[in-house]
């Protein structure tokens, strides 16, 4: 496969290289660097190319149907390319989505924030434990899926709370109430002054930290 470097000055379509393939059509990808390759067979003229990319080109940074997400209370504006590999990463204000081809993008993004909500709510799990430690002796196993009416639900019976895969949107702080809360229900199930006392003991600012999420209707969920 012989590889061809095409440059253009033309202001309606961004700098280009062609690589040659044997495949139909044509197709094109942005680099990790960011240089737009287009894949063409031997065929293809420089005007078609040229017609394909000026009718693509939204494609390779169109925004997701929100612009914008918010990862543990910081905004991050979307952007979507497409490379060589399907990743997500941020940089400073902007949560960079890479996905293979456009077609990919949505589920590149819901995989990254699925695996971010297991991976953290662990992690602040782990570090909660520590602090609940005397009152409990086995650390609950945790699970994570999306809930519509609750932040946490607690399962004495079973060892284990479910947390909202939701609540990586929210800050951290906020998020270690919600998991002490719901760890200090596995020795209190109910809202007695026995669960604001360990409560109080375990997280003297747990006030605060409620107060760090805005709406009533984010608040309802957290019984
Ligand atoms: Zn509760």
């Amino acid at each position: 496969m012989s590889k061809k470097i095409h440059t253009t000055r033309n202001h309606s379509i961004p700098e280009y290289s062609v690589k040659i393939t044997k495949q139909k059509g044509i197709r094109m990808r942005v680099t990790p660097q960011g240089k737009l390759i287009i894949h063409a067979n031997p065929f293809c003229t420089k005007e078609s190319i040229e017609k394909f990319i000026q009718e693509h080109v939204d494609e390779l940074y169109f925004p997701l149907k929100s612009s914008s997400v918010r990862l543990f209370g910081r905004s991050f504006q979307i952007r979507k390319v497409t490379g060589s590999s399907n990743h997500v990463s941020t940089c400073e204000h902007e949560l960079i989505i890479q996905a293979k081809d456009c077609t990919l993008m949505e589920k590149v993004y819901q995989d990254f924030l699925k695996q971010t909500a297991k991976d953290v709510l662990s992690d602040i799990s782990d570090m909660i434990f520590l602090r609940v430690q005397p009152i409990l002796t086995k650390k609950p196993k945790i699970l994570i899926r999306r809930m519509s009416s609750s932040w946490g639900v607690c399962h004495p019976d079973k060892g284990s709370i479910t947390l909202n895969s939701e609540l990586i949107h929210y800050p951290v702080e906020f998020i270690e109430y919600v998991i002490c809360h719901e760890f200090i229900h596995m020795v209190e199930p109910n809202h007695s002054p026995a669960f604001y006392a360990q409560l109080c003991k375990v997280m003297p600012d747990y006030k605060r930290r409620i107060d760090l999420i805005e709406t009533s209707n984010e608040k309802q969920y957290l019984m």
